[in-house]
């Protein structure tokens, strides 16, 4: 996202502070890459950016609240989003200019893979923090790798594909011993 592009060479020598709350940030992406998730309260984050040698130093906390879909059962986790990040953001290399100009070219449908290669792009010689990839990865790193939609879920019957939370489907366990299993598939042959 262009319009949340800062340049680092017009920061404070003691940094910059930013609240970024567009949920346009989060929710573009989350379509191009259709995901299961939705914003149930509003995503919002605080980012400070210090200039340093070689780059800057950004650190921030991002907060909301999304819907993914139960690891177990598929009905809706509720998922808290708190998280905090320090990160340094190194300069890329001066040098490979392409890099830069790829990022922006086609201004329309920006391309995912130039976004997420690095934060920092050259746009005519100045490097420009992109602060929208910033809250969009540091979201996906505070996403739970395995939501649920309660800690103790039941998940789904194998067999039935009931929600065992709602209802006890009479499904009859398959709690057998597995090398029981392989026997009771076998055919016996008398010789
Ligand atoms: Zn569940
Ligand atoms: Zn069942």
């Amino acid at each position: 996202m262009q319009k949340y592009r800062i340049s680092i060479n017009d920061l404070p020598p003691d940094g910059k502070e930013f609240d970024l709350d567009d949920q346009a940030i989060w929710q573009t992406p989350m379509r191009e890459f259709e995901m299961d998730c939705r914003i149930s309260s509003p995503l919002s984050a605080h980012i400070s950016v210090l200039p340093a040698e070689g780059g800057c130093l950004v650190r921030g906390e991002l907060r909301g609240q999304v819907v993914l879909p139960c690891n177990r059962c598929a009905e809706d986790a509720v998922t808290d989003i708190r998280s905090s990040f320090e990160e340094f953001e190194e300069l890329p290399d001066e040098e490979d200019p392409d890099a830069g100009l790829n990022a922006h070219a086609g201004n329309g449908a920006p391309d995912p893979a130039a976004e997420t290669e690095s934060r920092i792009i050259y746009e005519r010689n100045t490097p420009m923090l992109d602060l929208a990839a910033v809250c969009w990865e540091e979201f996906m790193l505070a996403l739970p790798v395995n939501p649920l939609c309660k800690t103790d879920c039941k998940g789904l019957c194998a067999q039935c594909g009931a929600n065992l939370n709602n209802d006890d489907c009479g499904c009859i366990p398959d709690e057998g011993d597995p090398r029981l299993a392989v026997l009771r598939g076998l055919t016996l042959h008398k010789t």
